[in-house]
């Protein structure tokens, strides 16, 4: 591996560190993957985006594709897998690259960084990087998916008004009053 999408190893890692706060490993081996995954799109194809854990993964999705949270194209669908696809946004059609335990048995930093094998401060991390970027997609595994058509395409969010309760706009179709005032509030108090 030299390049991760269209950017030197270097670059990229620069890249991770002004976005995300410094240079974690889960985007390196998310930047291979969602480079190994963007590789599998055929040309011309209007690609959406499926990260399976909200760590790391995401951030390595919005830096190397046009697809973001915010606009959209990328959904995070907590399973705890390290793991993501690109699919055709109409027909679905897509793959998906993972981490694969059989390929990782044949690097030991890798795998102890994975499978939380030892505490974070004893793990080397500059070899962890160097073998990440050795191991490229030597690693991973891909297949072929098509998502449901469920989770294709945009989700409404229908008629907004007025909560009667806070009185900001909210989506109708949440109920009498809005998400916050039926106690989903994340903020102590009012
Ligand atoms: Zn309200």
């Amino acid at each position: 591996m030299d390049k991760i999408g269209r950017y030197s190893f270097e670059e990229y890692l620069k890249m991770v560190e002004a976005f995300h706060g410094n240079v974690a490993p889960g985007l390196l081996l998310g930047g291979i993957m969602v480079d190994y995954a963007v590789s599998q799109m055929a040309a011309g194809v209007l690609f959406d985006a499926i990260s399976e854990t909200p760590a790391c993964l995401p951030d390595a999705i919005q830096l190397l594709t046009p697809c973001t949270i915010g606009n959209g194209w990328l959904k995070v669908i907590d399973l705890g897998l390290f793991a993501m696809s690109l699919y055709d946004k109409y027909n679905g059609e897509g793959v998906r690259v993972f981490a694969d335990p059989e390929k990782l048995k044949d690097w030991e930093d890798i795998s102890i960084w994975l499978y939380k094998l030892k505490p974070k401060r004893e793990q080397d991390k500059d070899r962890l990087l160097a073998q990440m970027e050795k191991a490229g997609r030597a690693v991973l595994s891909k297949r072929i998916i098509t998502v449901t058509a469920q989770h294709l395409g945009k989700t409404s969010r229908g008629a907004i008004s007025d909560c009667p309760e806070c009185g900001e706009p909210y989506p109708k179709k949440d109920g009498a009053v809005c998400l916050a005032c039926q106690g989903q509030s994340p903020y102590v108090g009012k």
